[in-house]
């Protein structure tokens, strides 16, 4: 059976110059970047021309990127990191009810550690109101968290807005872009963020390997410590491939973003309307057009999300419910909740995201296979026991 492989938020198969990219590094390449001899300054290289890469995607200098073990890394990074760097001064964390677990248990993590810890929440769309982030931030605040994008509803957060106000306030701010990155614009010549987390493995590239962007002049204290690496901001040596694999997968995205996000937008929207004339009482999660460009989302009142993926995944779409790392779990999303839906409703949700390898007839199998799974679903819930 054909698959149709339809779950890109939870990770993407990997570029196939990308792979030949990082077996090159593999193969040639085997030195460790501190060492000074011709093998250790070929690796060196490599990480060098990287760090450029990636810099020169996002509008940073190639001295503000810390090249880390992915997204969760970076994410803990930026608040251990940032909160280390103002202990006795500043003890203070604002952040959103809508973040990745990477950014929300370690936020509960640090407030067990005494950080005093404000969630805001989001609007029915799933959007941050900058006004809620601006009430929330106190004298003692050191860092605000806010995502630039969903990774499971999609939606855009007003990280600009948000920046500006930490800016006026003199707060720091982080945003976790692992799912924003390559998929929207994003500058940090003229976003108004200090500190910016991505990974590889959203984009095409390989698991295991990420940034942290870190805006000049601003505190953050080691959290790894060892041999010194990464002028002593995360200490590890270098996976020379991996980030080799990094710095090919932010010129491609770069390269490719404009003309892949409106052909993904497409295929989200055909994804979209169609859902919602097949389905009845099928509604979208997130804010309708301001979401990235790959994701649809829904709830589907009646019907169990992780049994929906299973009887999809018989069909051959690989899909989820929830987020890959909650789906398994039977809680409801904490995103979901988050928008005001109701636990029952909740766990009926669905996400589809497509990718580059997406076609209009993968979409259109989607659409025809989807809707008698529904109601198959529905109606075995329905069954009295
Ligand atoms: C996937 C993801 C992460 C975690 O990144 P890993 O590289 O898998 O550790 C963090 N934040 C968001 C928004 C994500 O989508």
């Amino acid at each position: 059976m054909k698959r149709v492989y339809l779950d890109h938020a939870a990770t993407t198969p990997v570029d196939p110059e990308v792979a030949e990219a990082m077996a090159r590094v593999h193969r040639d390449v085997h030195g460790n970047a501190s060492s000074i001899h011709a093998e250790g300054r070929a690796a060196r290289a490599i990480v060098d021309e990287a760090r450029e890469r990636v810099a020169a995607v996002i509008g940073a200098e190639p001295s503000e990127i810390i090249f880390t073990g992915g997204g969760t890394e970076a994410d803990n990074l930026a608040l251990r990191g940032v909160l280390k760097a103002h202990r006795g001064e500043r003890d203070g964390l604002v952040t959103s009810a809508i973040e990745h677990h990477a950014v929300l248990d370690t936020a509960h993590d640090l407030e067990r550690e005494g950080v005093r810890v404000a969630v805001v929440g989001v609007d029915a769309t799933g959007r941050v109101d900058p006004r809620a982030v601006a009430g929330a931030i106190d004298g003692r605040t050191a860092l605000v968290s806010v995502m630039a994008a969903s990774n499971e509803i999609g939606a855009l957060q007003p990280i600009r807005e948000i920046g500006a106000i930490c800016r006026e306030r003199g707060v720091v701010f982080h945003s976790d872009a692992v799912q924003a990155v390559g998929a929207v614009p994003f500058d940090v010549r003229e976003l108004p963020v200090d500190l910016v987390s991505l990974n590889a493995h959203k984009l095409h590239g390989p698991k295991g390997v990420g940034a942290l962007y870190v805006r000049r002049g601003t505190r953050l204290a080691t959290v790894q410590t060892g041999g010194g690496q990464e002028k002593g901001r995360r200490a590890g040596t270098e996976n020379v491939a991996g980030i080799a694999a990094l710095g090919l997968v932010m010129r491609l995205a770069g390269e490719r973003r404009e003309r892949e996000s409106v052909r993904q937008a497409a295929l989200r929207d055909r994804i979209i309307d169609g859902v919602l004339a097949r389905v009845p009482d099928a509604s979208l999660t997130g804010h309708r057009t301001e979401r990235l460009p790959n994701n649809a989302s829904f709830v589907f009142r009646g019907a169990d999300g992780p049994s929906l993926v299973m009887a999809l995944d018989l069909e051959g779409f690989a899909v989820s419910s929830g987020s890959a790392c909650t789906s398994g779990d039977t809680a409801p999303s904490h995103v979901l909740l988050a928008l005001g839906l109701d636990a029952e409703t909740a766990k009926g949700s669905l996400r589809v995201t497509v990718g580059r390898a997406t076609t209009s007839g993968d979409v259109a199998a989607f659409l025809a296979a989807l809707p008698p799974i529904v109601a198959r679903i529905r109606g075995a819930a329905a069954v009295p026991a």
